[in-house]
């Protein structure tokens, strides 16, 4: 089996098994009871909690541990807009967030709010000019993810930091799901109000995540429940993925440099091998974007034939994000770059790991190369 599609979900390793094994099974109790045992397992929720700002360095942050990432972006964004139901207010993202901020705006926008959805260039990176136009003193949120799931595009997160220094009452959010340990940030997690990302992304537990949030900002509860985390993720608290969060989190960031600096050289040469085949219209541009995805789209082919093609011979990608890949819809990020409905239908994202091999690159591109010229 060759996988190539990290970037929808990767396998937990043994290690996160065993600790998830490990605490469902030793540290059961409520962490919200009184008595001795269940103190500890609170204390472990603290001790987890503290491995997530030490390895972030975000000591005034504070960490929610979460279903994943689609929970904590919603907790993140309803939390702030939440403030302002009567007064509605503007907010900006852009045009090529995952959906659990898309969609979040678009509900935020019938509800009333002003949102601006920012345009991205051809590679995939959002305007700042429209940014600076768009914000005025009554924006209170921008949120824009750090890369990009479909092509991979790095946005300029510390620029965007600079930028809103001179609006103090706007928050910034960030969907870090498919940056935290996989490329090494430019800015540093404290200036940033709000950032979540996904465990399982990270070799992590599946319905496991986290929003990681500036402690003076008030945020508001989107669930209603009891007071577990501070509130904001009210309901009897999930140890296990919470542990087992904070460990995916150190290791991410651990081991960070050594995959990046290896999957940096699987994707080279799966870009030179994909530029030999003319059929194939790359939609990465490599240059501004995270080496972990790679996005072609083969015109005159359907791409969801070609993804099943490669699956008889066990090799897995994805066709658009494994979010999206069931609806036939144009791949709203591919369209945003290149305004070709063809070619944003027809789109394959390959994404690479620490674990592939240059090996399996042949063997995808002989393969691809096969079906097309077949
Ligand atoms: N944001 C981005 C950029 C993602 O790639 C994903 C996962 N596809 C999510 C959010 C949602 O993460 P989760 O699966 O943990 O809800």
């Amino acid at each position: 089996m060759i996988y190539f599609d990290s970037t929808a979900t990767t396998k937990p390793t043994k290690e996160i098994l065993e600790l998830y094994n490990k605490v469902s099974s030793e540290y059961w109790y409520n962490p919200s009871s009184a008595y001795n045992v269940a103190l500890k397992a609170n204390n472990l929720l603290i001790k987890s909690q503290n491995i997530v700002k030490e390895s972030l360095g975000v000591a005034n942050h504070n960490v929610i541990f979460t279903s994943g990432a689609t929970e904590a972006n919603n907790l993140a964004i309803f939390g702030i807009c939440n403030n302002y139901l009567k007064d509605t207010k503007r907010i900006i993202t852009s045009k090529i967030e995952h959906p659990s901020v898309y969609n979040v705006f678009k509900r935020l926008e019938e509800i009333g709010f002003d949102v601006i959805y920012l345009d991205v260039n051809e590679f995939g990176i959002v305007d700042l000019e429209q940014l600076k136009s768009s914000l005025n003193k009554d924006t209170i949120l921008v949120s824009i993810m750090w890369v990009n799931n479909i092509i991979g595009s790095i946005q300029p997160i510390k620029e965007i930091v600079k930028i809103l220094k001179d609006y103090p009452r706007c928050k910034l959010h960030v969907d870090s799901v498919q940056g935290l340990g996989k490329i090494k940030p430019d800015f540093n997690f404290n200036e940033i109000d709000l950032f979540t990302m996904s465990s399982h992304k990270l070799e992590g537990i599946k319905g496991s995540g986290a929003l990681i949030y500036n402690n003076k900002i008030n945020l508001t509860n989107h669930l209603v429940g009891a007071n577990q985390q501070l509130g904001i993720k009210p309901g009897t608290i999930d140890l296990a993925s919470s542990v087992t969060c904070a460990k995916t989190i150190q290791n991410a960031v651990k081991y960070q440099s050594e995959h990046f600096n290896k999957v940096l050289e699987l994707n080279k040469y799966l870009e030179n091998k994909i530029k030999e085949i003319d059929q194939i219209a790359i939609n990465t541009n490599t240059k501004y974007a995270s080496p972990f995805i790679f996005n072609i789209s083969i015109k005159e082919f359907n791409a969801e034939t070609i993804m099943h093609y490669l699956e008889q011979k066990e090799i897995y990608v994805s066709i658009g994000s494994a979010c999206g890949s069931k609806t036939k819809k144009p791949e709203k990020t591919i369209y945003a770059i290149t305004n070709d409905q063809l070619l944003s239908t027809t789109s394959i994202r390959i994404s690479l790991s620490h674990l592939n091999t240059f090996e399996e690159i042949d063997i995808l591109v002989d393969e691809l190369r096969n079906y097309i010229t077949k």
